[in-house]
């Protein structure tokens, strides 16, 4: 019976993967992956024969609680920060139950002539490590992206030799199969987790915080083997090659290797201000846009970070139907990589309900743009910036970007000449055909709106 519960339980957090893989289906994902979670628990308490339920739902429900209150509270723009804090916890959970199970190894039926054999070995010292890892790691991401630590440099040598040592204490733990060494190689993870991740630039935060997801699963994973817990293997495996298939479509769209990602330092994060100061731009009013947009028979909307941060969704929702009402065609054109997370963009234009068939990939809309009148840049920069194309010595260099210029006129909606979060300036505000609208996005959009 459990076992059959295991299998629905497996198959409603497939389920739930193929649900969450598009807008339209996510809500219904998330429901069937809540759906298998609750299979997942009445089998687990079946399997191990508990009457104990006011133990066990107690403290299910004072983390469900606190779950429910974190995430009502967080704010879109601080979701990457939420989802590394939540990763910890599961990285710390895989070296507690571990150190649950080399200290009480007979409660959990892992002994074979008195001892612990040394597949369960294996699998529980991969489970303490990697979830130590995920851990501390989880740890660093969250104060970096949320602004309370700004990282050192360390270099790849250390991180080289460090991993190594702990490689060496995994085998030690192995062989010895004490608790010292358990101890030692929970420790030199934990460290080893911190180290790898310091160095690592603000931008390239959001693909380490996926990876570590992947991390945690692979952990769970391995705890699975060793409790011999076919839904703990199952599930982990899922969340480790979901989490290690987003980090590579991550650095896809950014066209950055893992290993770059993983041991390059700074890409991103730091500069706030133009490096270079060009004074020739044409700025515009609300009016003017209005006017430049009431004419226009097509327009595209690139909205990025800046969109989440001024929170401008509602107001670029009201500004499409207000020109679509004139007759004027909209759609939204989004990067894989605008925003600070995958899917951050789809997610508020969702929310804003912007509908689906408005809003299109790169790829679809990229050849749209040189037929479009006027691209409508709200909040984005790196994503446009034509040097991902022509300056080989640039950071954001080869990474696929959106390409407004092609448009009659563009214009951008950002509050200064700033660079965007690779620190780089972006020529195409100093280009014939752009318009810059200073200020904030909602503000100047709602005002657009009015002047229509
Ligand atoms: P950028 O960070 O390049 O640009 C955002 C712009 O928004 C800034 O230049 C800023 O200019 C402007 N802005 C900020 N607040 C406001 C506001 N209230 N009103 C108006 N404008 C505002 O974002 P993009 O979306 O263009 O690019 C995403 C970047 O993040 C890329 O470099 C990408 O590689 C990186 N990244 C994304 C990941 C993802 O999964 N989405 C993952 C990892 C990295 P100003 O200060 O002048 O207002």
């Amino acid at each position: 019976m459990t076992n059959v519960m295991y299998l629905i339980s497996a198959l409603c957090f497939i389920g739930a993967l193929r649900g969450l893989a598009s807008a339209q289906t996510s809500r219904l994902g998330n429901w069937i992956a809540i759906f298998g979670m609750l299979i997942a628990i009445v089998g687990v308490c079946i399997k191990a024969g508990r009457n104990d339920f006011a133990l066990l739902f107690g403290t299910i429900g004072a983390g469900a609680a606190i779950g429910n209150i974190i995430a009502l509270r967080v704010s879109m723009v601080s979701l990457p920060q939420m989802v590394a804090g939540f990763h910890s916890l599961v990285g710390l959970s895989a070296v507690l139950v571990a150190c649950a199970v080399f200290c009480s190894p007979h409660s959990f039926g892992i002994l074979e002539n008195g001892n612990i054999c040394i597949s369960g070995l294996v699998e529980m010292g991969l489970g303490v490590a990697i979830g130590a890892i995920t851990f501390t790691g989880s740890l660093i991401a969250f104060l970096k992206l949320q602004g309370l630590y700004k990282g050192h440099n360390i270099s790849r040598a250390f991180n080289f030799a460090f991993g190594s040592g702990v490689i060496c204490l995994l085998i030690y733990f192995i062989y010895a199969k004490s608790l010292i060494a358990f101890v030692l190689l929970a420790c030199a993870s934990m460290v080893l987790g911190a180290t790898l991740v310091i160095p690592i630039g603000g931008a390239d935060m959001p693909v380490v915080v996926s990876l570590l997801n992947s991390y945690s699963g692979w952990a769970a994973s391995g705890i699975g083997f060793t409790l011999h817990n076919d839904l703990l293997i199952i599930t982990g495996a899922l969340v480790g090659a979901s989490g290690a298939i987003l980090s590579y479509i991550m650095c896809k769209g950014m066209n950055r290797s893992l290993l770059d990602v993983i041991f390059s330092t700074s890409f991103g994060g730091g500069a706030t201000k133009s490096q270079n100061v060009v004074s020739n731009f044409h700025q515009g009013m609300p009016e003017d846009i209005a006017c430049m947009l009431a004419s226009a028979q097509s327009v595209i909307i690139v909205p990025g970070y800046g969109m989440a941060t001024s929170k401008a969704q509602h107001a670029l929702k009201e500004l499409g139907d207000t020109l679509k009402k004139r007759g004027v065609s909209v759609r939204y054109a989004i990067h894989p990589v605008a925003g600070r997370m995958p899917g951050h963009m789809n997610v508020l234009l969702a929310e804003a309900d912007v509908p689906y068939d408005e809003v299109f990939e790169l790829d679809e809309i990229n050849g749209e743009f040189s037929s479009c009148d006027v691209a409508y840049v709200i909040g984005a920069n790196d994503i446009t910036n034509p040097a991902a194309k022509t300056d080989p010595g640039s950071p954001i260099y080869g990474m696929p970007i959106l390409e407004v210029s092609r448009a009659k006129a563009v214009v951008f909606l950002k509050r200064s000449m700033g660079v965007g979060y690779a620190g780089v300036d972006n020529s195409l505000f100093y280009a014939e055909n752009t318009i810059m609208l200073l200020g904030d996005a909602k503000k100047n959009t709602e005002e657009v709106v009015r002047a229509l």
